[in-house]
């Protein structure tokens, strides 16, 4: 359980706040900052939002009035964020993930808090409130609002939720917990509306999104008797299919859909050139460690990377590793 003091010490003591999280963002990292960002507001501060990615559309309903998430440096430029006192990162520890925000923050005067549980960790120069055991950055989010006695309202209940749904797949991930459903039942207490945002997430789909699933599916390849199991989106699937890259936030689960396989690996081209790799696992595997071979991290059942090279070859280097971390006697050797 983390010692949420710091926290509360620098909201006793500072008023104007900037809240960031990673590149690309999921239901996690946007849910925390709807938390926290309601948290800081209840407790009379200025909060901004920053983030280094735009918003996807399926996340629209956490911020309904559209002026809460604000992109840098499309929208807010240094000059905007020159009154910020306290920088609080949510659902990251690594320079990488943070995207153009990370010139913000490397700049920062002020005092930095990670709020993040993440396995791989970079030197911030922040304090860092984190547990590697919690299944979502949103339930660590939940334990700051009660620490600091904050109010569950509907609009902190509903990011809450998003955040801890999402980052457990919706509760069927292996880092699904008892307590990850006393805190569901909480946030529903609260007001949050499970089905309500079911149905924005996964029943407002684009015709573009449903049509990259397909492609995805129709390119699934597996090796090692169906050990591994791949796919990839390349930027003209993206055009053919009128998807845009947001578009393939989970599509990765479908790769350890498959009866037997143990890791499973989304690539996806880079509109900016690169390969971005989601890697799960379903046998313990530690994907972190993998996905830190190449520069990547994250958690043990799901962790990423970036690549420079092009598709091909990012699938064959990252393949590489994955073949020999299941076969280390065999590896190169495909079936
Ligand atoms: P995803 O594959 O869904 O993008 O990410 C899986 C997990 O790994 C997430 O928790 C994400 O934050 C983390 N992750 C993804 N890419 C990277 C990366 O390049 N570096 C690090 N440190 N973590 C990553
Ligand atoms: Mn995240
Ligand atoms: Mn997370």
């Amino acid at each position: 359980m983390i010692d949420w003091t710091p926290l509360a010490d620098l909201v006793e003591k500072y008023d104007r706040f900037l809240l960031t999280t990673h590149i690309r963002p999921d239901g996690d990292a946007l849910g925390s900052e709807v938390g926290m960002a309601g948290l800081l507001r209840q407790k009379g501060k200025d909060v901004k939002v920053v983030n280094a990615s735009r918003t996807p559309p399926r996340y629209d309903y956490l911020d309904p009035d559209g002026d809460l998430f604000t992109i840098y440096p499309d929208q807010v430029n240094a000059a905007d964020l020159a009154d910020r006192q306290v920088a609080i990162i949510l659902d990251l520890s690594a320079w990488k993930q943070l995207g153009d925000v990370a010139d913000v923050i490397r700049a920062f005067k002020g005092p930095k808090v990670v709020v993040d549980h993440h396995v791989s960790q970079d030197d911030l120069g922040a304090i860092f409130l984190k547990d590697t055991t919690a299944e979502a950055t949103g339930t660590l989010v939940m334990q700051a609002v009660k620490a600091l006695g904050g109010t569950f309202t509907k609009e902190v209940s509903t990011g809450l939720l998003t955040a801890i749904a999402m980052d457990t797949g919706w509760f069927a991930h292996p880092n699904t917990k008892p307590s990850t459903l006393r805190s569901v039942a909480e946030l529903i207490e609260a007001g949050a509306d499970i089905n309500g945002i079911h149905r924005d997430l996964f029943e407002r789909n684009t015709l573009g999104r449903v049509k990259l699933m397909g492609e995805t599916l129709a390119s699934l390849q597996t090796e090692m008797d169906g050990r591994i199991a791949y796919t990839a989106i390349s930027r003209e699937d993206l055009e053919r299919t009128g998807a845009i890259a947001a578009d393939s936030e989970d599509l990765v689960d479908y790769t350890v859909s498959l009866r037997g396989v143990e890791v499973g690996v989304l690539f996806i081209e880079q509109a900016r050139g690169g390969v971005k790799a989601s890697l799960r696992s379903r046998t313990g595997l530690d994907c972190a460690k993998l996905a830190g071979l190449l520069g990547g991290g994250g958690h043990r059942a799901a962790a990423g990377l970036t690549l420079a090279d092009d598709l091909p070859t990012s699938i064959e280097r990252v393949l590489a590793i994955v073949r020999s971390a299941l076969d280390p006697a065999t590896a190169g050797a495909q079936s």
